[in-house]
């Protein structure tokens, strides 16, 4: 019979304040939960959200934030018990499965749905607590062929998937035009998920280095759009479709810049039959004038993480090396969480902080 583990965690006890390292004990699971392991825990925009710009989490402080993880399954659920053991990534949107919504398949918008770091305790510990359903198993032998390592995986609990689905949601067909305005974080994964969908992929940043890790993981055209206006940008990808005969219709354009002036940008980016794809966030607002969607017979979408059933598509693409995620993301040990928050809040850390629990 197993014994509650005692879990190690990095906790948020008030807004604007490093994180405190805490012991909890973590109860044993409910028939359709686990307690896995940490193997490894992004750090995302959102946790920041959390700790500097006053985006409140669901849960009390204090909280164990971190919502992209990957790790071993160390107790399971009666209901669960096959999964004892198994190494897995944990979605960060757990949809209930069973509601309206959810079989409608609309889990994003679950409302009981559970999202580690801001329902339940997240990922910033040695252990998590967590509903089993829709958790993505990871198959051991492919991993051992792979050249990723278990903890390099968190990066799909959020990153990965959010670009996989928006890309999805989008219609995203061979040979059509994508463009990312923002090539960091979501949008390097979603260049190089669109390039491997065969779309010709234009990648759109003010930051050099992102731009050309780009160009060397899917991107086939990347333009540095610092200090241009929106229309010179546009003309430049118009000249660039021309000269290169790409469809000058129906471009497929993802803001993942949560930037303002990234999102004026996509929308000046609207062709006809455009689809926009609003990943990004930011509390800013910006001006545009709607009626464009109308004119261009566009459409404008947003997506909230990515359903659990795409997980395993996400999976095969990175452990087929088709995605890289090794060269976009830097491991850190967690007793190093706040310096790597501090790093990305002041953009010295360019690739995505993976932490490595270090108890
Ligand atoms: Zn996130
Ligand atoms: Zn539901």
């Amino acid at each position: 019979m197993s014994e509650p583990i005692s879990c190690q965690c990095w906790e948020l006890r008030s807004p604007g304040e490093a994180l405190e390292p805490a012991t909890r004990e973590i109860p044993l699971p409910g028939a359709d939960q686990v307690v896995v392991e940490v193997a490894g825990c992004g750090i995302c925009h959102t946790d920041l959200g959390y700790i500097f710009d006053g985006v409140k989490p669901r849960h009390d402080l204090p909280l164990t934030l971190g919502h992209e993880i990957a790790g071993v399954v160390k107790q399971a659920g009666a209901n669960y018990s096959d999964l004892a053991g198994k190494s897995v990534v944990v979605p960060a949107v757990i949809p209930c499965g069973s509601c309206e919504l959810c079989k409608d398949d609309r889990g994003g918008i679950c409302k009981s749905q559970i999202f580690p770091g801001c329902d339940v305790h997240g990922g910033f510990a040695s252990h998590v607590l967590i509903p089993a359903a829709g958790l993505c198993t990871v198959d051991e032998d492919a991993l051992t062929r792979s050249e990723v390592e278990l903890a390099d995986l968190a990066v799909l609990g959020d990153a990965v998937t959010t670009a996989y689905q928006a890309i999805v949601r989008s219609e995203l067909r061979e040979d059509d035009v994508a463009i990312f305005v923002g090539a960091g974080g979501v949008g390097s994964f979603g260049v190089q998920i669109a390039s491997s969908f065969g779309a010709h992929v234009i990648a759109l940043d003010i930051d050099d280095e992102r731009l050309a890790r780009c160009a060397e993981y899917g991107a086939h055209h990347t333009i540095n759009v610092r200090d241009q206006e929106p229309k010179a940008i546009r003309k430049a990808i118009r000249g660039y479709v021309k000269e290169n005969s790409l469809r000058d219709t129906r471009w497929k354009i993802y803001e993942t810049s949560g930037a303002a002036a990234g999102q004026t940008l996509a929308f000046s980016l609207l062709t006809y039959g455009a689809v926009l794809g609003v990943v990004g966030y930011t509390m800013e607002s910006v001006k545009v004038r709607l009626s464009n969607l109308m004119a261009f017979d566009a459409q404008a979408q947003g997506t909230w993480g990515c359903l659990p059933k795409h997980y395993p598509a996400v999976l095969d693409l990175v452990l087929s090396g088709k995605v890289k995620v090794k060269p976009f993301v830097q491991r850190m040990p967690m007793s190093k969480v706040n310096d790597a928050i501090g790093g990305l809040k002041d953009h010295t850390l360019s690739l995505r902080p993976v932490l490595i629990p270090d108890f």
